[in-house]
Parts: structure tokens; sequence; C-alpha cells
């Protein structure tokens, strides 16, 4: 069940490797079936290397394991609060990536810098408020979910495709596993550019809105016009 599924979600895995986005078993991918409700996601703690289709875990957006014999991410509940809550979106990807990490542990916002940025994001990478202590000894994993459900506050999760975990790290979505790995990727390369610019001017302001407007609206909604079309 599922085999092209579970194809792209190792793809999309083997992905933050090639990145640099991971280390050792850190970093989890999922997507999501939306016709049939399920989910397959990578198996906890085994090696990227030994890593098969076969062994992504197909769960039902509740966390039932449909089929497969081990375990399934231990952040599984946080990508089914993310795909509960956002109907639009296919696939979730979770790293440590070091960049993005530090802001996380920082608790601060990425902020739009630029034009790298402003394609991607229509304003600063969020930062979730921090969890309670009740929100982490119980359902920890699906309130760190309901905890950047809360900070994207409504807004369209595909203009927004991130968030930083407040002292842990970002997560990313997109429509597919494979989207929302090259999101870990471009959320990575923000963090690393708004460090540096802000190290060589610490009073730099946001992009201006015109050009982040530009910037933006040339790749989504109805004004897109980036790339070749259908
Ligand atoms: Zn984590």
């Amino acid at each position: 069940m599922l085999e092209k599924l579970r194809a792209e979600v190792l793809e999309a895995n083997l992905e933050l490797v090639r990145r640099g986005l991971v280390l050792y078993t850190f970093g989890n991918a999922s997507g999501v079936s939306r016709e049939l409700g399920l989910v397959a996601i990578k198996p906890s703690g085994v090696p990227y290397e030994r890593m098969t289709p076969a062994d992504m875990v197909v769960t039902d957006l509740h966390g039932k394991v449909v089929e497969g014999s081990l375990r399934p991410s231990s952040d599984l509940d946080t990508h089914l609060a993310l795909y509960r809550a956002f109907p639009a979106i296919g696939g979730v990807v979770h790293t440590h990536s070091r960049h993005a990490t530090a802001w996380a542990q920082a608790c601060r916002e990425i902020p739009c810098l630029g034009t790298t940025h402003a394609d991607y994001f229509h304003g600063p990478v969020p930062v979730t408020a921090p969890l309670t202590a009740a929100e982490i000894e119980s359902n920890y994993e699906a309130n760190t979910g309901l905890a950047i459900v809360r900070r994207l506050d409504g807004r369209d999760p595909l203009g927004c495709p991130a968030a930083l975990v407040a002292s842990h790290g970002p997560f990313c979505w997109g429509q597919s596993a494979t989207e929302a790995a090259h999101h870990a990727a471009i959320v990575e390369e923000l963090a690393a550019m708004a460090w540096l610019a802000m190290g060589l001017n610490p009073a730099a302001g946001a992009i201006a809105d015109a050009l982040r407007d530009k910037h933006f609206f040339r790749k989504h909604g109805d004004t897109a016009t980036y790339g070749q079309g259908s």
C-alpha cells in the first residue's frame, strides 16, 4: 500500500542527509495521502543508509499504525497535529539543522531581511511560545504541533511553510514530502544568511514591504508568474 508515497518519504528523508540538515538519526520526514487519510513517516532510530521504502511506517491521522513492523518516528504526533490542522499540506519535515536551530534556541524569529527569504515567506519565520510544564509532561509531541498551529494563527500555511519551535528547532511543511524537505533546506539557508547579515549590521531592518510583496507574490497566489506555468 502507498508504494509511491513511501518511496517519496524515504527520498525526502535522504534529502535531509544529502543537504547536511541532520546528524545521525535526528530529523524526520513524512507525507500524507489525503485520499486515504494515511501518513507515511520515517521509522524511529533506523540509520538512514539502511532505510528502505518498506521501513516507512503507515499510520492513520490519529497515529494508529496501519502498516509497518517498525515503530514510527517519536515526532509522529507533531506531524499529525499539523496534518489535522492544515488540510492544504501534504508533507512535514523536522530537523535540528544548525543555524535554524540556533535561532530556535535563541527563541528568536528569523527576520525577513531580503528577497531570498521573501520568495518563500511573507514575513519572518515565526517562533512558537514556550510550552508550559504541563504541555511538556503530557502529550508533549502533540502539544508541540499545537504550539505551531497557534503561532500560525489562521495564516495560510503554504505562505509560511515553517516555524521554529522555541528551544528546539524547525518544523517545515509543503504540498508534498519533497517540498517540505526543500523548505527545510531553504529555512536553514535563510537562518544562516540572517545571522551573517545581522553580524555585519546588527541594525539591519526588515526588507521593504514593496520588495517583500514583489518577491512573495511572484511565486504565490493568483498573480504568481514564476516558473513555466502548467
Ligand atoms: Zn527535534
